[in-house]
């Protein structure tokens, strides 16, 4: 039988929930432990006894960035997989190289920074949403990493501010510089070190980038041919510094 989920203080039986394999391991003995990250429940081992055997009932199903339904049984030691039926095993995705790599990158930072067993559904629908960007072929897949790291932030609300100026509070300038807390124009950051040097025009993409609802970033995603994906990187590697910093 099938308990309510929500029932936090259900600590055992049976819930069905939904999510992506984050990693596996699979033991000596052939059995599988999988790494989900889990609707209500947060990023949660689970054991998958004799599914790291070959011919077994879960097969490529639990492969990484797989999303599900599955019922698992909860035991007070233990969260056991009783069944999976897939959703989206993100084909079209598996099949480019650099970006399943990016996206395996990103289930790393989040198996590093996620507490394990604590509900983070806000992450993991901006996650399903990011590789779906990610899977778009037209849409620069540095600006999705960008716009998937900068929300990220924004939802745990260490975000770096983008709009203006973090000291001043100057809304235009032709020169920025990116820094963990936000940007500054070229007369606050006189005197102070680092801080990654980007033109307006590339502030503007990465506002847009981390702004525009789901849809206009699709489209206007899609249209934009010149981006300096180098410096783009650079930022987002600053991005996931700070993340991984909160923890
Ligand atoms: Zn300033």
């Amino acid at each position: 039988m099938l308990v309510d989920a929500t029932v936090e203080t259900q600590r055992q039986g049976t819930v069905r929930t939904k999510g992506v394999v984050l990693r596996r391991l699979d033991t000596s003995s052939g059995d599988r432990n999988i790494y989900f990250f889990l609707k209500r429940y947060g990023p949660t081992w689970v054991f998958a006894p004799g599914a790291g055997r070959g011919k077994i009932r879960f097969g490529g199903a639990t492969d990484p960035l797989i999303w599900s339904i599955v019922d698992i049984y909860r035991t007070p030691s233990r969260v056991y997989l009783k069944n999976l039926d897939v959703k989206d095993d993100f084909w079209a995705l598996r099949k480019m190289p650099k970006r399943l790599r990016l996206a395996m990158e990103w289930a790393r930072v989040l198996c590093s920074t996620l507490m394990v067993q604590q509900e983070n559904d806000n992450i993991l629908a901006l996650f399903y949403w990011s590789m779906k960007f990610l899977e778009n072929p037209k849409i620069p897949s540095t600006l999705t990493e960008w716009r998937f790291f900068w929300r990220w932030l924004k939802l745990w609300g260490t975000a770096p501010e983008i709009g203006i100026c973090h000291e001043c509070g100057r809304e235009k300038a032709k020169w920025w510089y990116l820094t963990k807390e936000g940007v500054l124009c070229a007369d606050c950051k006189v005197g102070k070190n680092g801080g990654i040097a980007i033109d307006s025009t590339l502030l503007t993409v990465l506002k847009n980038s981390a702004f525009l609802k789901k849809a206009d970033f699709v489209e206007w995603g899609s249209r934009l041919d010149l981006v300096d994906s180098l410096v783009i990187k650079k930022c987002n590697k600053l991005l996931i510094e700070a993340l991984q910093e909160t923890v």
